[in-house]
């Protein structure tokens, strides 16, 4: 667990240092999400910290690749309709079966919620189709 802290740690310098500095996190953003991190790894949720670490690996080599100009040879771009939470009830354009962060599609008990603006790109709970 350890190596894996080590790793986050990192990767969340890199993350942050490059989303502050373009203007797409506050100072606020940077410490909400490294409390939440926090808290993951304090409760020993495996599951939390592995999304949290994956996310965070995934777009510390997104951002270190557009800057170096090299391609990341990691995860390839993540979508929600690539993803084993994406629904489409009814004529909708899709939903998301897998966050309770999201807006309800109908109703505050609603299993389904609206999906992100990003589409999934920067989503930690994203599992690709068909992946255990
Ligand atoms: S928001 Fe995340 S979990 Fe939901 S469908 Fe999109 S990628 Fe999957």
């Amino acid at each position: 667990m350890n190596r894996v802290v080590d790793k986050m740690r990192a990767d969340l310098a890199v993350l942050a240092a490059g989303r502050v500095a373009a203007g797409e996190w506050s100072a606020e953003d940077e410490r909400a999400i490294a409390q939440s991190i926090r808290s993951a790894i304090e409760a020993k949720d495996e599951i939390r910290v592995g999304d949290w670490s994956r996310w965070l690996a995934l777009l510390s080599a997104r951002l270190l690749s557009e800057t170096s100009g090299k391609a990341v040879a990691a995860d390839p771009a993540q979508k929600c309709s690539d993803c084993l939470h994406f629904a489409k009830p009814g004529r909708s354009d899709g939903a998301c079966g897998g966050r309770d962060d999201l807006v309800k599609l109908y109703g505050t008990n609603h299993p389904l919620g609206v999906l992100p603006k990003d589409g999934g790109l920067s989503c930690i709970r994203f599992k690709r189709e068909g992946r255990a």
